[in-house]
């Protein structure tokens, strides 16, 4: 939600942010806009629309040499998205700008009090009421920028990460967060402040992740020096290497980032696996379980807290784990679970699931299970996140950046390393044999292969997506661990080509949804051969009497389903538990035909921003 891009050096801070800004799009793309001081004035560009507006708005304005600026790409929480409502947001007497990521919930009353005093406002957003909240305590205290920032920052209720800059004190900038990221790039006489470290890949490697509640003042001449917001403690920081390449970020020669994601699966399923699937010796290695292994064969019950994708990975588990280690597992919502005052033992162990790494919801409800005193457990892919700071231990998946908004292949390498748990814990627990761990361990192997094969489809599937590019509504069903399949393909559908889809568990048609099917409906079936096939033949018999379109998903060499159905896309075989890593394939390519076919931008849905990061 929204990216945050700020420079000081002596470069040209222009180039700098417009292009980082371009690489965080994905976070937030309805208004963007840009403050830059030349040495004497600050100057601030906004618009309404893509970054690709604020471009063509510069061209036809005079260059401004400039070495410092804050820019910003906004995904709109307080007032519509239109130039005014777009960062940076300035102060009253117009020295103060701001870029802000996130909410501040009691804008409203600050924002009363503030026109009490004589404050006026031109936008409708909350980010405006803090930034003239730190111009008034500046007013009041006396103090410095930082310490006018930390002030305010105190007052506030929500979550926030923000640059400030004061055209008063044209060297510094003042860095903090709450809640959402900020990374800052530190180089030879210059430094970097972006919501991930994707803006200043080509110009440093290294970062400082700022941590929860920590100030950062920034001055190109100096260290930065960070403190912590609520009772000013110095904090020494700590600068790792970035692991990141400028190869990980480009589109290298695909139409969209999500089907660049699409066909890296089989490569990030392997990444996944490296170094903890150690096929010589017949073992799942991880590392990072190894101390903890007792609190989890301890475990009375596993509670997964996630949201969207990451929630029907979590679904997937509860299969997998319940299978395996015989240990109950529940499946939350991050944002029900932490409003539900819920029932945590000492010994339940919690597994927090986000691409990111930075869900607000998740975050919140790791925060009240560690109150409670449970164990965390986190699945994340971007290394250093908050939620993998957080946990008390985690795997990250090493599917390595994803841009697109729509989730591939965090999904699949999430499963990945939730399969590579639960066999682990299985076979240390003795509810799985000996040679049903190898047997599992050998096919989860085979699996990078298996989806390439399925991905050697992608014309077959282009055509199927031909047929279905005009409905309005669309059904997926499946059953077992292809229902939370079914959910996610339907997901995936909706959130980049806006056709209404439903995924349901393939028995429950009959209990409502089958009122639906008629001649212009299609039913995408999971129909895998392992697990309940002769029941789904049935439900897709069912369907077909309904004169339903059916698009199914099949093993290879299937006659049954392929004989009722419109259409059909083989998968390879594999064990049941594996099978949502494959079915997966096809449905991401699915929707990414049809959102394509429907003039879709894939990579950019409408009302929607990849990292969540405010509730
Ligand atoms: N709440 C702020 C706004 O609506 C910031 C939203 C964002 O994170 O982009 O302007």
């Amino acid at each position: 939600m929204c990216g945050i891009v700020a420079y000081i050096g002596q470069q040209q801070a222009t180039p700098i942010i417009i292009k980082g800004l371009k690489r965080l799009e994905y976070r937030g793309y309805d208004s963007t806009g840009i403050s830059l001081f030349n040495g004497s004035e600050l100057h601030t560009i906004k618009t309404m629309g893509k970054v690709s507006d604020l471009v063509a708005k510069f061209e036809s304005l005079p260059p401004i040499a400039a070495q410092i600026g804050i820019g910003h790409t906004r995904w709109a929480t307080h007032g519509v998205p239109n130039d005014v409502n777009a960062h940076p947001q300035k102060s009253n007497t117009g020295d103060l700008v701001v870029v802000h990521n996130g909410i501040i919930e009691n804008y409203a009353s600050l924002k009363e009090e503030l026109i009490h005093r004589g404050y006026t406002f031109s936008s409708d957003t909350d980010t405006e009421v803090l930034i003239n909240l730190i111009e008034d305590v500046q007013k009041k205290e006396k103090v410095k920028l930082g310490k006018a920032v930390q002030i305010a920052l105190s007052q506030v209720i929500g979550a926030y990460a923000i640059v400030v800059f004061d055209r008063k004190k044209p060297n510094e900038l003042i860095a903090a967060r709450l809640g959402s990221p900020l990374a800052i790039g530190v180089g030879t006489d210059e430094f970097f402040v972006a919501s991930d470290a994707t803006p200043f890949l080509e110009y440093t490697k290294n970062v400082i992740y700022l941590e929860e509640e920590h100030l950062a003042i920034i001055r190109s001449d100096r260290d930065v020096s960070i403190r912590k917001i609520t009772n000013d403690k110095v904090i020494k920081p700590y600068v790792e290497e970035l692991q990141m390449s400028l190869e990980n970020i480009q589109k290298g020669g695909y139409d969209y980032f999500m089907l660049k994601e699409i066909f890296e699966q089989p490569q990030a399923i392997r990444d996944t696996l490296r170094g903890r699937l150690l096929s010589d010796e017949g073992v799942i290695n991880l590392s990072s379980l190894r101390e903890h292994e007792n609190k989890f064969l301890k475990a009375k019950r596993i509670i997964i807290v996630a949201c969207g994708t990451s929630w029907h990975a979590g679904l997937v588990a509860e299969y997998l784990l319940e299978k395996f280690t015989r240990t109950p597992v529940e499946v939350e919502y991050a944002s029900e679970f932490r409003y539900r005052d819920p029932i945590i033992f000492p010994d339940d162990i919690i597994i927090a699931i986000s691409q990111s790494g930075e869900t607000a919801d998740t975050l919140a409800a790791i925060n009240i299970a560690k109150e409670r005193g449970a164990f965390v457990f986190g699945i994340c892919n971007v290394v250093g996140s908050s939620i993998s700071r957080l946990t008390d231990t985690g795997c990250y998946t090493h599917a390595g950046p994803e841009i697109g908004v729509a989730s591939t292949k965090a999904f699949t390498t999430q499963i990945t390393v939730l399969s590579l748990l639960a066999l682990h814990l299985g076979m240390v627990k003795g509810t799985l044999s000996r040679s049903e761990y190898q047997h599992h361990l050998l096919e989860l192997e085979s699996l990078p292969v298996k989806v390439t094969q399925i991905l050697e489809q992608e014309s077959l599937i282009k055509d199927v997506a031909a047929t279905f590019r005009e409905a309005s509504n669309c059904i997926y069903l499946g059953r077992g661990y292809n229902f939370p399949v079914a959910l996610e393909g339907a997901l995936k559908l909706k959130e980049i080509s806006y056709i209404h889809a439903e995924g349901y568990p393939a028995a429950e048609m009959k209990h409502g949804p089958i009122a639906l099917i008629d001649e212009q409906m299609p039913v995408v079936v999971i129909a895998t051969k392992k697990g309940h096939y002769d029941k789904v033949v049935s439900n897709i018999q069912e369907i077909k009497s309904r004169k339903g379109r059916i698009i199914a998903v099949v093993s290879e060499g299937d006659i049954r389903v392929k004989e009722l159905s419109d259409h059909c896309i083989e998968i390879p075989e594999s064990l049941e538990c594996f099978t949502p890593i494959l079915a997966t394939i096809p449905l991401q390519l699915l929707s990414y035909y049809i959102a394509v076919q429907r003039g879709c931008n894939v990579d950019q849905p409408r009302n929607l921003a990849k990292s969540v990061t405010v509730e």
